[in-house]
């Protein structure tokens, strides 16, 4: 195929995933399309598919309203996951962890704000990584009970992309009602004299449906290298970056591998839940595949790659020097690739964690794009190098044909 058929196949593949369909939030109408989607593409690449659902947690939101009784109202935006409510009760702010311990919140709506709220809690059932300092504050919120909690935020790009406020908690799991705000607008909140304010979330959670998409070739078990990208996106943005290009690649590499005959087998895996607060894909994967581990000769995850400035990022993860210096013999061909510091933030590292050796693609701006730009709504098209993601697919083309010299 022709380098330039193929970047024009990487910007309508693209442009469907962004475009024509209209959420990929897990368990979404959209996400069901882009799974169907994916697998059609796969089963005429010559793949054998698998699509294993599992249930998850959808949620639909008609936003929040606060009222203080001054006549005041406040912006606030629900926390996505929470149930609804609407409570009429005195307001309580609480700083640190040790006032948290030290309050009595029942009948309460609770404000976190300052130190407290400075970065996002994890899921309270989060398997990947969940500190204990996270699980401390869930524990203490749910013992203290308060009817509803205001998280006031500020910026925190590292864990919560370049969202301002960011949600403190994004929970299906966590059933006590919660919004959050500007940090400056809760200050401006606290200081009112001590009040009863009106909270209102019009809110409700919705038993979904979502699946990973599994291709094969050759079907069944057999020694292999797996490629994923992950095909969910957070709600309400297009997510081109982060990642609708890591799908388009695995779409491209699957025709560039129409005619591959092993004898390694490949696995081209859309994982479904990334972005999704209980990363249902990943633990349904490790559930029902686990046993399978031992058979993954190495696993390639692509996120966030193709950004239009800079290079795409490789990095290695407990890879042989045989396949260390074949990976990067294979990326050393493309001016586009550059070598790369390690990063955990994705799905390599399910792979990683399980003692698979892995590489991560990337763009060399990962981190000021995952401040500024993921998990927002100008993660758009117009940010996507095509010429990129078609050598990203080239380079996984030779990465695969030549591991079967080497495995
Ligand atoms: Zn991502």
């Amino acid at each position: 195929m022709e380098r330039k058929q193929l970047e024009a196949k990487a910007e309508e593949y693209l442009t469907h995933l962004c475009r024509r369909i209209p959420n990929r939030r897990v368990g979404a109408e959209g996400n069901r399309m882009a799974t169907e989607w994916f697998a059609e593409k796969m089963r005429a690449a010559g793949f054998a598919v698998e699509m294993p659902w599992f249930n998850c947690i959808d949620w639909q939101d008609e936003g929040a309203h606060l009222l203080a009784l001054n006549g005041e109202v406040f912006e606030v935006f629900s926390s996505p996951y929470t149930l609804g409510c609407s409570v009429l009760a005195p307001l309580v702010v609480v700083r640190t962890v040790d006032q948290l311990a030290a309050s009595h919140l029942t009948g309460m709506i609770l404000m976190l704000s300052g130190e407290i709220a400075a970065e996002q809690v994890m899921p309270k059932n989060f398997p990947f990584y969940n500190p204990e300092h996270h699980q401390q504050i869930v524990r203490l919120l749910e013992e203290k009970a308060p009817l509803a909690i205001i998280t006031a935020t500020g910026r925190n790009p590292e864990l919560a992309g370049g969202l301002y406020p960011f949600p403190m908690i994004e929970d299906g799991d966590f059933d006590i009602p919660s919004v959050y705000m500007k940090d400056v607008d809760g200050e401006k909140l606290a200081q009112l004299p001590r009040q009863q304010i009106a909270l209102t979330i019009d809110s409700t959670r919705i038993q979904a449906k979502g699946c990973n998409v599994i291709a094969r070739k050759p079907a069944g078990d057999s020694q292999r290298v797996v490629l994923c990208a992950h095909i969910d996106a957070k709600d309400n943005t297009p997510g081109a970056l982060d990642n609708g290009t890591g799908v388009v690649t695995l779409a491209l590499l699957a025709e560039l591998l129409a005619d591959y005959s092993g004898p390694l087998g490949v696995e081209l895996l859309a994982f479904n839940g990334e972005d999704h607060y209980s990363a249902q894909g990943q633990k349904e994967y490790l559930k029902s595949r686990l046993t399978e581990f031992s058979q993954i000769a190495l696993a390639i995850n692509t996120d966030v790659a193709g950004y239009v400035q800079g290079n795409s990022a490789f990095s290695l993860y407990g890879v042989s020097d045989q396949i260390s210096s074949l990976v990067r013999e294979v990326m050393g061909q493309f001016a586009s690739f550059q070598e790369g510091e390690q990063w955990y933030q994705s799905d390599h590292s399910v792979f990683i964690q399980n003692g698979c050796p892995a590489v991560a693609i990337t763009s060399d701006q990962f981190m000021r794009l995952s401040t500024e730009v993921t998990h927002t709504p100008a993660d758009d098209l117009d940010l996507v190098d095509y010429g990129l993601l078609v050598d990203v697919a080239l380079a996984l083309e030779q990465v695969v044909r030549r591991l079967n010299a080497v495995i």
